[in-house]
């Protein structure tokens, strides 16, 4: 955070003088043309009186010098501007460690296939944020083929939000309404909360939209169990129309921050619903990578320093723990405890019939003439009778 604050110092440098460099190119150029002003109402003085023609030409003189004069000082302190943004440039290549070849494992590229692994989280990315012309073009060159049917539910989302965040309620209205029994499962609340944005729009509208909005309410009507309370405060809200519920007691039903909340319901709801992350991973990888990488590099530095190299192998594995915060807690993790390695799925857990859980690797170990003995408890088994356990 110290860098990022370093570099932003120096941003807010070059920003305060681009304003003072506007301001006074502003005033300069103001002035000037106050006195060419002057000048052109001499001269047409001069058509009509018989005015002194040296001071006239003296005049001109003079303003054609003080035009040259600004124009140079004006570059010029255009010129020290340029110094200000190189300065910029050098504070983002002192503060921030551009080279990190020295923690990336060579071969996390190195086969076809995990390129296109890449390569399809990158389109899928693309495809999330709406970007559908970039990567039809990612995926001509890459040669990455994209299935329809994936890229389909991306174009609906994306076609429904882009919606939502003009105020337009009713793709998102009709796409909640086909999904209703499987948002109902989901214990999703979608539906009704799009009715009563749908019934709060109708609201801002007037007593103009009373008899319409009271139709519309009829739409409460599965919810009204469920949410009796939000459905009692909508339909109490009719009784101020008249004088415009801005100046009611129902005045934050009107709060426009409730737009940006429907399109995250919606992104959260459509994405559960679709199986999909709500996050684009690449997003996700991104982030962790950029809370990891400092803590990688120095790891990384006191292994050469220290010249025990042989601790970090890259092999599937980091030499320590990064906790990149509860947001990144998908599911435990299990190190068995007689081996004292993290669990993958070619040596998962087991639960023994005791109830302890080592991994399948060391109950092979442990196993002796098929008979195997906890070691925890210590009661004999059967190890064919040990379960694979899921995290
Ligand atoms: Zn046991």
């Amino acid at each position: 955070m110290e860098q990022c604050a370093c570099v932003e110092r120096e941003l807010e440098k070059v920003l305060h003088r681009f304003v003072m460099y506007g301001h006074q190119s502003e005033e300069r150029l103001d002035e000037l043309l106050r006195s060419v002003c002057e000048i052109r109402a001499q001269l047409v003085a001069f058509g009509v009186q018989d005015a002194d023609l040296s001071v006239l030409s003296q005049n001109m003189t003079q303003c054609c010098k003080n035009i040259k004069e600004t124009v140079q000082m004006l570059a010029s302190r255009h010129k020290d501007i340029h110094g200000s943004v190189s300065k910029v440039g050098k504070a983002i290549d002192r503060n921030f460690d551009a080279e990190i070849s020295a923690v990336v494992a060579e071969t996390v590229w190195d086969t076809p296939e995990r390129q296109k692994y890449l390569s399809e989280s990158i389109v899928e990315h693309l495809y999330r944020q709406g970007m559908l012309s970039v990567a039809e073009d990612l995926c001509q060159e890459s040669g990455v083929v994209i299935d329809m049917s994936m890229k389909q539910p991306f174009l609906e989302l994306n076609r429904i939000l882009e919606a939502l965040r003009m105020q337009d309620l009713r793709p998102a209205l009709e796409w909640a309404v086909s999904n209703r029994q499987r948002l109902l499962e989901l214990n999703s609340s979608l539906e009704f909360k799009l009715h009563r944005l749908y019934f709060i729009s109708l609201l801002s509208g007037g007593i103009g939209n009373q008899m319409e909005a009271l139709q519309y309410a009829r739409h409460f009507q599965p919810f009204a169990s469920q949410h009796q309370r939000d459905i009692q405060i909508l339909m109490g809200s009719l009784v101020y129309l008249r004088h415009g519920i801005e100046n009611s007691p129902y005045r934050s039903l009107l709060e426009t921050n409730q737009w940006a909340e429907i399109c995250n319901i919606f992104t959260r709801d459509a994405c559960a619903l679709l199986g999909l992350s709500v996050e684009s991973p690449l997003s996700v990888s991104f982030a962790s990578g950029c809370m990891a990488l400092p803590v990688l590099m120095n790891i990384k530095q006191v292994i050469e320093q220290r010249q025990c190299s042989g601790v970090w192998t890259h092999k599937d594995e980091l030499p320590i723990e990064i906790d990149l915060g509860k947001k990144c807690w998908y599911h435990s993790v299990f190190a068995c405890p007689i081996l004292r390695q993290q669990t993958s799925e070619s040596n998962p857990p087991m639960k023994l019939i005791c109830g302890h859980v080592i991994s399948r690797d060391a109950l092979n170990k442990l196993t002796n003439a098929g008979k195997l003995k906890c070691p925890y408890c210590p009661m004999e088994q059967n190890p064919s009778h040990a379960k694979q356990i899921y995290f």
